[in-house]
């Protein structure tokens, strides 16, 4: 049985005790163990920060750039090896660990070839601003790389691309990163941690793995380090109103849940392409990853005349199935949350399931409420697997209403060929949702899923989503960056711009 060792202070060690068991959930067998018992947090951030940091900041962006390619081509050629790990640790299908993997290196790829662009060793923040009518004295804004640790905190569901998709960004920005990955996956995580150490690609200190609890990480946290967190709204309160967070102002990124809507236009018949579109998408979002994936489709708001045309076109699709969510707690929290949603709903489409009883494998369930606008749970209760809630909605406003019910969304889509609808709807619900994607014929399948996220675009969203913002291309380096102005004569601002 595999126990997953520690990388801290540019060593490997097991944590102490029998740790944490991490499971097949498929058959119900343990894979592996995870303990951070013994882990010195204290010395390991500091060993980040003082080594890792300073090694990764005496590089320029494209030296870093290029470190990013040579990573994205290691665990490219290991590809096959991570496959078989997502199975046993997470169960699914071949294109449920390729979301993952293939997400992971293509990620990495991007922010390789974003980087390469940038010279210096700081980012110089728009124009010069005059402050004085001869130009002797002016201001300038700068980003400056951290001088601490990047911490991520992360969800079970995305081992791979949870890690790169934040760590490509902050090693581009020279900022060490110590990943604690959730407990129930970290395998994946660690193997791929170990993967890049062994192959000597990062300087010393430029990254480091604890698998198992976060124990008292948070009190070790300093001014300059920034937690980046993934995972449910209740974890990141906890975080967010912690001591030392609030003490330091630790700057604190969150990616939580939401109730992502996908929105079909008044004008879209059921016998249209955009129509099996839509119920393809819809389908989809539910089953891949079994539906575990924070930006999977929850509420599926349609035109009142077509909700049984649509409720035709998914469940057709559901039949099929999908893999098993990632463990038994996982299991029961999900089969709670349909019983609860069903209190407010009917029960549109359940897949029948064969499963063996130990497996985790939840029926993929279209649930229908008939009047939303004066339902509750729906619109706040997130089934984190293969679920979700049909909404009919009369006229755009209605539907607009129903989508930022949701609280504050990572994503939306809208599915129409009526310019007016898709532009109401847009600036509609702009305010709560962090990504709109919009689906006309024309664009057919050339759209990038309403899942899928793309690193050139923010990831993100407020309220419950957690208020945070993620990838954006290089917007994302704003993260780990402090940002400070500098007001003086011109030959030092050019000095320091130069340096
Ligand atoms: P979770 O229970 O909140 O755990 C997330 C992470 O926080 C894990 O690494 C967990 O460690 C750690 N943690 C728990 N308590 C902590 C504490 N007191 N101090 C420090 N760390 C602590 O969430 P999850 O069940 O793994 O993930 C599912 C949720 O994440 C869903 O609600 C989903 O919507 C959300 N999610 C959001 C995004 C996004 O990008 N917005 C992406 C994926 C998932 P242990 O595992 O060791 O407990």
């Amino acid at each position: 049985m595999i126990v997953l060792e520690n990388y801290t202070e540019g060593s490997w060690k097991a944590g102490r005790g029998q740790g944490t068991p991490l499971m097949n959930p498929e058959t119900g067998e343990q894979v592996a163990s995870a303990s951070s018992e013994g882990v010195d947090f204290g010395s390991a951030l500091r060993f980040a920060r003082e080594k890792g940091s300073r090694n990764l900041q005496r590089m320029t962006y494209a030296e870093r750039a290029a470190l990013l390619g040579k990573i994205a081509d290691l665990l490219a050629q290991n590809r096959s090896g991570y496959f078989e790990i997502s199975r046993a640790n997470l169960g699914g299908s071949d294109a449920d660990a390729s979301f993952d993997v293939d997400g992971a290196i293509y990620t990495l790829k991007q922010y390789a070839k974003l980087g390469a662009g940038l010279t210096g060793r700081m980012l110089v923040d728009d124009a010069v601003i005059p402050l004085s009518k001869s130009g002797a004295f002016q201001a300038q804004h700068y980003l400056k790389p951290l001088e601490g640790a990047a911490v991520f905190i992360n969800a079970f569901n995305f081992p791979a691309w949870g890690l790169w998709e934040k760590a490509a960004p902050a090693l581009l920005s020279g900022v060490a990163v110590l990943v604690k990955p959730a407990t129930p996956t970290a395998w994946l995580t660690q193997q791929m941690v170990k993967d890049v150490v062994e192959a000597g690609i990062l300087p010393e200190g430029a990254i480091s793995i604890v698998c198992g609890s976060a124990r008292d990480l948070l009190d070790h946290l300093r001014e300059n380090d920034i937690v980046s967190f993934t995972g449910s709204a209740q974890t990141a309160a906890a975080i967010r109103s912690h001591p030392n967070v609030i003490a330091r102002s630790v700057r604190f990124n969150v990616e939580a849940d939401s109730l992502n809507a996908t929105i079909l236009g008044e004008d879209v018949k059921p016998d249209s392409e955009l129509f099996s579109l839509f119920a393809a998408e819809a389908a989809k979002e539910m089953t891949l990853k079994a539906g575990q994936k924070c930006t999977a489709i929850r509420r599926v708001i349609v035109p009142r005349h077509h909700a049984d045309a649509v409720v035709r076109a998914v469940s057709e699709k559901l039949a099929a199935g999908c893999g098993p969510v990632v463990n038994r707690a996982q299991h029961s929290a999900a089969l709670d949350g349909i019983e609860q949603l069903k209190r407010e709903c009917e029960v549109a489409f359940t897949a029948e399931s064969s499963k063996p009883k130990q497996s985790c494998f939840v029926p993929p369930t279209l649930l229908l409420c008939k009047e939303p606008l004066r339902a509750k749970a729906v619109h706040e209760v997130e089934v984190f697997g293969p679920v979700a809630t049909l909404m009919p909605y009369s006229g755009v406003s209605e539907a607009v209403t129903l989508a930022n019910m949701g609280q504050g969304s990572l994503v939306a889509s809208v599915f129409s060929d009526d310019p007016a609808f898709l532009a109401t709807v847009s600036l509609g619900i702009a305010s709560q949702h962090g990504r709109i994607m919009a689906v006309t014929s024309a664009v057919g399948k050339q759209h990038t899923g309403h899942g899928n996220v793309v690193p050139t675009c923010i990831h993100g969203g407020p309220g419950r989503a957690g208020g945070g913002e993620e990838l954006g291309g290089l917007r994302a380096l704003q993260l780990y960056h402090r940002r400070f102005v500098v007001q003086g004569p011109p030959d030092l601002l050019n000095a320091i711009t130069q340096s």
